[in-house]
């Protein structure tokens, strides 16, 4: 069987070479503006291209507002900042999530909770949330405070893991309830809708990522999406070194962050933007080829909720346990096939082991089995 799999990958990859995990494409404007930046000198912090991309994000979501950031974490970090997470307040998320999503939050010096995730979406559970806050906390004053902590829960923030989407909608339910802000870890589901919606946009804020081996890439860099008027003024000031706009003064008016994402970074996302579409029809092929591959094989194919539409970033099996897991790991990338191991629960490293939780049944048993496997666009 494993063998069938690496077999069938090369022959879908048309190559004999190793095949990486997930590699960008460069097949459009990029060259072409990249030498505008450069023939120009704007490669910094100013030139057009920033504002071209933003524009084409809030096309592409339909959010009302996006800004540029200089990376993924970076958008996070401000997003649960003008959630207005604290220091000594505490956020919930869900326990299976890239570093990045735990660490933003600890910047400001928050705490992290983790709540279980759902087995069809593999991101934070709706009904696990609503338990765990139902049982776990109580309105003080307007404010969710936590009955062992005694700290105050001021933000939840789903991640909608490989691109399948969180219930999005029950989240913000419950959050809403409970008088606690959503902010969205979009950082892998560009492209991907939930009832229609894309993906990040149901939130107070949303946060997407171009790192190199994200859906579309910049490089480095990062998005952060709202439709709130004022939040996106703030959130534009406070990533922009909080500079008041002078012709010649050096007028700061808070402690701000270089979070800019640089005019050469932002010419290719705008050059990326006009490939999302192919490069999302290309990954939905490849997603269909695998799940007709997978059909009645021991090993399964994940997709997603059946309200959602994903992008299918990164495709992802189900191996039927530890042991098999591990040895199909060893045999595909032993044979030029890269394959890895979904990430190791948040609460399991050493800064966050002390961190409270709900039951985490389903994120263990997916940490056990979940492997994801080349997901390039093929040409
Ligand atoms: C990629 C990613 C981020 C952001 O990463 P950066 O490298 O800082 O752009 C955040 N959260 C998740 C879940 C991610 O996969």
């Amino acid at each position: 069987m494993y063998q069938e799999f690496i077999s069938f990958t090369k022959k879908t990859f048309k190559t004999d070479e190793f095949i990486p995990l997930h590699a960008p494409i460069f097949i459009g404007n990029e060259k072409k503006y990249l030498n505008e930046c450069i023939d120009s000198t704007f490669v910094s912090s100013v030139g057009k291209f920033v504002d071209l991309f933003e524009n084409e994000m809030v096309k592409f979501t339909g959010a009302k507002h996006a800004i540029a950031t200089s990376n993924g974490t970076a958008a996070l970090h401000i997003a649960l900042l003008m959630a207005g997470v604290e220091h000594n307040d505490e956020v919930i998320t869900q326990p299976l999530t890239f570093i990045a999503t735990v660490n933003a939050l600890s910047y400001i010096g928050a705490s992290p909770v983790f709540v279980d995730i759902d087995k069809d979406t593999l991101s934070l559970s709706p009904e696990k949330l609503e338990h765990f806050l139902t049982h776990k906390t109580e309105m003080v004053n307007g404010n969710c405070i936590n009955k062992k902590t005694k700290k105050k829960i001021k933000a939840v923030v789903p991640m909608h893991t490989f691109g399948f989407s969180a219930r999005i909608d029950e989240i913000i339910t419950v959050c809403n309830r409970f008088n606690i802000a959503t902010v969205e870890d979009a950082a892998e589901s560009l492209g991907s809708y939930y009832k229609g919606q894309h993906t990040g946009t149901f939130g107070l804020l949303g946060t997407f990522s171009f790192n190199g081996n994200k859906t579309i890439t910049t490089g480095g860099g990062g998005m952060l999406v709202t439709n709130d008027d004022e939040i996106a003024r703030k959130a534009k000031h406070i990533t922009t070194t909080a500079k008041i706009p002078h012709p010649w003064d050096y007028e700061h008016d808070m402690i701000g962050y270089n979070y800019r994402l640089p005019n050469i970074n932002a010419a290719l996302g705008y050059a990326q933007m006009e490939e999302l579409s192919f490069i999302l029809k290309k990954k939905k092929i490849l997603a269909d080829k695998y799940e007709t591959f997978f059909k009645d094989k021991s090993i399964q194919y994940i997709t997603g909720p059946k309200e959602s539409i994903s992008n299918y970033w990164l495709n992802a099996v189900l191996l039927e346990n530890l042991e098999e897991r591990n040895s199909f790991l060893k045999v595909t990338n032993e044979n030029g096939v890269m394959t890895r191991p979904i990430w190791k629960l948040m609460n399991s490293l050493p800064m966050f082991k002390n961190a409270q939780t709900g039951n985490l049944d389903n994120a263990k048993y997916f940490e056990e089995r979940v492997i994801n496997i080349p997901s390039s666009v093929i040409l």
